[in-house]
């Protein structure tokens, strides 16, 4: 089995040959020595990511990249399934969790593995990517199923696949039941911006709709290349957005997130969800406190444009599935009045229409 089916990538897998290009910290050598069989969440960087890790003073890049001994603390409510996806699995690494829109996770593996993966239980197992006769179930799936209109193509990085398969793999969901686009999750442009070729960019824009949603979480992550493969996407009329997780010591603070959206925006990437970190086991290290990301988010809010705005989003654990955060601006209703809190905190009224 090993890598069957996805596209090898080269990539460092072994921390002694990571020693040997950037030294390792006492915190990071902790995860080694833990003495452990199981090694939890593979190791796995790319060169690219390499490169801008070391480039990066902050250390923010190294904290998503390289594990760390807390991964091995696990806290009693953390699970390994913290988005509560398995009861919803309706066909083979199918998720069909909210009416209209299903979740297909087309391969397991990831060219960089985040060390804050919320679907670590399945992510880097090996399990090699989804067969023809699964896809073929997919696609039944959806002809039986005429509520479902969006499919989302993940993972695992949906990008590992090769040309020729992702090709087929869109062209067969794209145009299954009543679905009517596609939505491609990745962080591949981020940690392996060669694998955005031009070939990658006519798949993506000839067939049913993709829109691409890029995973990034901090500003260094923009480089030039990143760039240069958005461009090419962008070029081709590919509708870009991007998804982001709220982390502890790597993008925590207003300014840093304000950086990473507008960068985004003017690459043409409009920024679409912020979540708070998942309750995934070995990550409380990366998490930020609910209280602190309210108030980070609303000051955000009051820094950029709407367009630059994500929505600050958490799953809730246990199933009570993705909910929108921080957006409340309703103070109540009084006297036939709304009470609605603006921007700078002050209360204005908004009266009640009679029906
Ligand atoms: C997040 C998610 C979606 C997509 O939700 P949107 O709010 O439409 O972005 C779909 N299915 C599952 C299982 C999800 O976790
Ligand atoms: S890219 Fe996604 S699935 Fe892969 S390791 Fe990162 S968070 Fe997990």
């Amino acid at each position: 089995m090993g890598n069957s089916g996805n596209t090898p990538v080269k990539a460092i897998e072994n921390i002694e040959i990571l020693r040997e290009s950037v030294p390792l910290r006492p915190e990071e050598e902790a995860w080694l020595r833990s003495g452990k069989e199981n090694p939890g969440l593979p190791l796995r960087i790319t060169p690219h990511y390499l490169k801008l890790m070391k480039k990066d003073l902050s250390g923010a890049l190294r904290r998503m990249a390289i594990p760390r001994g807390e991964e091995w603390t696990v806290l009693d409510y953390e699970t390994p399934d913290p988005l509560h996806e398995e009861p919803y699995e309706v066909v083979h690494r199918c998720i069909h969790r909210y009416r209209d829109r299903v979740l297909v996770l087309l391969t397991d593996a990831c060219a960089l593995y985040c060390r804050y993966c919320f679907r670590r239980r399945f992510t880097g197992e090996n399990r090699g990517v989804l067969g023809d006769e699964e896809i073929r179930a997919v696609k039944d799936y959806l002809e039986s199923h005429p509520e479902v209109r969006e499919v989302i193509l993940s993972g695992g990085d949906p990008l590992m696949l090769p040309d020729r398969k992702l090709d087929s793999i869109i062209g067969i969901l794209g145009n299954a039941g009543s679905v009517r686009s596609l939505r491609l999750s990745s962080r591949i442009p981020v940690v392996l911006p060669s694998r955005i070729t031009a070939a990658l960019a006519g798949i993506l824009s000839s067939g049913p709709r993709v829109w691409q949603v890029i995973h990034i979480n901090h500003p260094a992550e923009i480089s030039p290349e990143f760039l240069a493969a958005v461009d090419l996407l962008a070029k081709r009329g590919i509708p870009m957005l991007s998804q982001s997780v709220l982390l502890k010591g790597v993008n925590d603070d207003p300014e840093i997130l304000a950086k990473l959206f507008r960068g985004l925006v003017a690459a043409g990437v409009k920024p679409y969800y912020l979540f708070q970190g998942d309750l995934a086991p070995g990550t409380s290290h990366l998490r930020v406190p609910l209280s602190r990301g309210l108030s980070i988010f609303r000051e955000l809010s009051s820094m950029v444009s709407g367009l630059a705005l994500p929505a600050y989003a958490v799953d809730l654990p246990g199933g009570g599935g993705k909910v929108r955060l921080g957006a409340e601006a309703i103070a109540g209703l009084h006297d036939g009045e709304y009470h609605i809190r603006s921007i700078d905190g002050r209360i204005f009224r908004y009266p009640e229409e009679p029906v």
